[in-house]
């Protein structure tokens, strides 16, 4: 590794601020020369992750995701933590435009020395958001912090994404019920293990209340992911801060819950070795795709097997055939 790469690991180490930031844009970064760096910084700081509870926070747009990370945020640090917020939006064309890019949002937890906030950048393939932001976690525990928390918008992939590098998925309603829930896709639910409708204040407090205990009721029909852990219910108010605190103890009890079982270390493993083969198929793809031969012929075949006139199992043979440099067997 060259020591300007050294030095920014022990600043890192260190806590210092800018080498975190310079950091999480090295592995952002999609050019080549910043991508073998980045994977040699990341196999530096290796032994000095893992300790950061994994949180990602997802909701529909305007649910208070930002509002509530705030509040939460700050309740945090109160008790003594460091938290790093961190953005996935792969839908955005505007670099993070729709999602914590906003300056408005998040003021003070902005400003606190024991947070990091880090908008998302803009994401073209989906492979790539999500080594990106698997490796940005890294590094925010290297840099030491103990909380990591993901936000994602919650309207398709990007959930599943971020539930697949969290150790735990926190779901942010609106104070509606179920089927009053526009854009919300079912599966998400499914991934939530703990579940705040918010806006539980001022006129809004019973409807919040009421959505809460239907959600509570919905979810006793579903097999909860983990035997460990039922998913918990809870109506919170991010502007008064009302039940947001508490949402660290149910986060502690998850925690230990899972580890008592095992059940934490064996989530991590699965992820990790699930990004391994996510990286092994990104790779092969993006190398099969650029090989000549395959360019050559790639749309032509695509158009034929679209159009029914080949099938696709052939179609997949003869240009694996074509990769592999070896003659079409038929
Ligand atoms: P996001 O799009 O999910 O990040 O939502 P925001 O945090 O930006 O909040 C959307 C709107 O809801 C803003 O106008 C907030 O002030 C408001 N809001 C957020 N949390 C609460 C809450 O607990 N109670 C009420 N009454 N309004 C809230």
């Amino acid at each position: 590794m060259s020591t300007a790469a050294d030095d920014l690991v022990l600043a890192l180490r260190r806590g210092e601020r800018r080498a975190l930031a310079r950091a999480v844009t090295l592995v952002e970064s999609t050019r080549p020369d910043h991508r073998r760096t980045a994977e040699q910084l990341i196999e530096a700081i290796l032994p000095a992750t893992g300790g950061a509870t994994r949180i990602g926070i997802s909701g529909p747009p305007g649910a208070g995701k930002s509002t509530f990370i705030e509040r939460f945020g700050l309740d945090g640090i109160a008790r003594g933590h460091r938290i790093a917020v961190l953005a996935v939006d792969p839908g955005s064309k505007r670099g993070g435009g729709a999602i914590l890019g906003d300056k408005t949002r998040m003021v003070e937890l902005g400003r606190a020395p024991s947070a990091f906030i880090r908008p998302s950048s803009a994401g073209k393939e989906k492979g790539g958001v999500a080594r990106r932001t698997r490796e940005a976690i890294l590094v925010c525990e290297a840099a030491g912090f103990d909380t990591v928390l993901v936000e994602t918008v919650g309207a398709g992939q990007a959930e599943t994404t971020v539930a697949d590098m969290v150790d735990m998925f926190l779901l942010i309603l609106p104070p509606a019920a179920g089927d009053e829930l526009q854009g919300l896709k079912r599966g998400v639910i499914e991934l939530a293990d703990l579940i705040l409708v918010n806006k539980a204040d001022g006129t809004l407090l019973d409807h919040a209340r009421r959505a809460a205990a239907e959600y509570a009721n919905a979810l006793h029909l579903i097999r909860p992911a983990v035997p460990e852990w039922q998913v918990a219910v809870r109506a919170v108010s991010a502007l008064t801060g009302n039940g947001v605190d508490a949402v660290w103890d149910d986060v502690a009890r998850f925690r230990a819950a899972l580890q008592a079982t095992g059940a934490w270390e064996r989530r991590r493993a699965d992820q990790a070795r699930a990004a391994l083969w996510a990286e092994i198929g990104d790779g092969l793809i993006e190398r099969f795709r650029a090989m000549p031969a395959i360019a050559a012929r790639l749309a032509e075949i695509e158009r034929e097997v679209t159009k029914g006139a080949r099938a696709p199992t052939a179609a997949a043979r003869l240009l694996l055939a074509a990769f592999l440099g070896a003659a079409p067997d038929t």
